[in-house]
């Protein structure tokens, strides 16, 4: 009986089953679940871990969440399929919602995951600029240690080349610059400074690669999993600008930084951007089921409209994209956020993290903390003046450390750069203050325990 046998699970785990990313190890085999309620996950041995990071950053509302799984139960049961080369109500009503949520005036283009919802925007993109009559302006803007999937055009704009080297050639026309990674900036220059630097390089890219080739600028509000790089307001006022100044499109990845994660509805709705195109996912519905979305500004939109030749049709099918219990258990999800008020808890309970965290500053591995709503990321050096990124052995070693106490905390940045070394907590928005506290315990136990001055 697998549920009960953790030895046969792990046995037959390491003969049938592909992980993500992680090879497997007999040292260290994978942790199996079994169930899970709140922020807690039971493990198949029974042991209870408190999921630090909500899964992959995405169970924003918690686990065991009844509401969502009747929510798709009944839909199931009433319509459980319907194309959306026709419509569904499901879908109709979940775009509707996505549009106040959004506080602007989108059409919304649905499919099962993050990396999908961003290659249907390159698509639209580009053929956007084809359908105004800009033939040439196929090239994309992305920013190093950024993240935006693993399919191959969104791997192409992901800017960390451990993900990609193995794959080449990837997609063309995919460009990179350096993200405002404001801890590292040249001695002597302020945060506004560099942060303007930063942005002027998306300019300088654009005018030399050819303004008349450039479709679109790609970023995430604030970079999570490249290592929780937070800009300055300056940074993407200037990159709007930019973007508007040279008729390229920007498109913000909410794919972890949407639906509260930030404390605001979405992750931009922290600064004055107003993107052209907006991807999301997790969040979404939670990760209780696959579905993800790209929202296109309605004025772009209506440049798809001409279809008098056959030609303005966006061609681009997802089978299961918009699937109707999904749609229902994101309207669903959306309606708890709604109701307990987890947008804005987010931001209590992550202002309450950080402010617990700030004395680990004097800790001698820990070089700057940085926090972006309910995302929190510790950036450990070994040393503080050179800010040389703390061994991995190290990183690694904290990271079991909590989980052997019962946390789970994630582990982010960038391995070819050599930055891989920003410890992030990311829990559900729905996280009790028990837990929150739980977090700030074992953590601040553990770094001031066995790895202690
Ligand atoms: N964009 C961002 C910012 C992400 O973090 C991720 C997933 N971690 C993706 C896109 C891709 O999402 P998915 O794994 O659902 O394809």
């Amino acid at each position: 009986n697998l549920g009960t046998d953790s030895e046969l699970a792990i046995k037959k785990d390491q003969q049938y089953l592909w992980h993500n990313i992680t090879p497997y190890s007999e040292a260290n085999p994978p942790m199996i679940a079994t169930s899970a309620s709140g922020s807690w996950v039971t493990d198949i041995n029974g042991d209870k871990f408190l999921d630090g990071m909500s899964g992959l950053w995405c169970v924003n509302v918690g686990y065991g969440r009844k509401e969502l799984a009747e929510a798709a139960y009944n839909q199931l049961l009433t319509l459980p399929y319907f194309p959306l080369t026709q419509s569904h109500l499901p879908a109709i009503a979940l775009a509707e919602k996505l549009n106040e949520w959004l506080g602007d005036d989108y059409v919304i283009f649905f499919s099962n995951s993050g990396s999908e919802a961003n290659e249907a925007a390159f698509k639209m993109a580009r053929q956007y600029q084809q359908q105004i009559g800009q033939h040439y302006r196929h090239k994309f803007i992305a920013r190093y240690r950024g993240y935006h999937g693993s399919t191959l055009g969104s791997l192409s704009a992901t800017g960390q080349a451990q993900r990609k080297f193995k794959y080449e050639p990837l997609a063309g026309g995919f460009l990179h610059v350096a993200p405002p990674d404001s801890y590292r900036r040249p001695a002597g220059m302020t945060v506004e400074e560099f942060n303007l630097q930063c942005a002027q390089t998306i300019e300088d890219t654009i005018v030399w690669e050819g303004v008349e080739t450039m479709a679109a600028v790609i970023m995430e509000p604030v970079i999570t999993g490249g290592g929780v790089i937070v800009p300055h307001q300056i940074y993407l006022d200037r990159v709007q600008e930019i973007c508007t100044k040279h008729g390229v499109l920007l498109i913000i990845d909410e794919v972890i930084c949407g639906f509260g994660r930030s404390g605001r509805n979405f992750g931009h709705h922290n600064y004055n951007v107003k993107p052209d195109i907006v991807t999301m996912a997790k969040g979404l519905t939670s990760a209780y089921l696959p579905l993800s979305a790209t929202a296109v500004r309605k004025d772009i939109y209506e440049a798809f409209k001409d279809n008098s030749d056959d030609y303005g049709h966006f061609r681009h099918v997802n089978t299961f994209g918009g699937n109707p219990a999904a749609c229902a258990l994101a309207l669903r999800n959306l309606e708890i956020l709604e109701q307990e008020n987890l947008v804005e808890r987010a931001d209590i309970l992550g202002e309450r993290i950080y402010s617990e965290f700030s004395e680990l500053l004097d800790h001698k591995l820990v070089g700057d903390i940085r926090r972006f709503g309910l995302v929190i990321g510790i950036e450990l050096v070994e040393d503080k003046v050179s800010k040389k990124p703390a061994d991995l052995s190290i990183v690694k070693g904290i990271i079991a450390e909590c989980k052997s106490k019962g946390l789970i905390i994630g582990k982010n940045g960038d391995t070819v750069a050599g930055f891989n070394n920003v410890l992030t907590f990311a829990p559900p928005l729905s996280s009790t203050d028990e837990d929150v506290q739980f977090i700030v315990d074992t953590f601040k136990s553990v770094l001031n325990g066995s790895w202690a001055q």
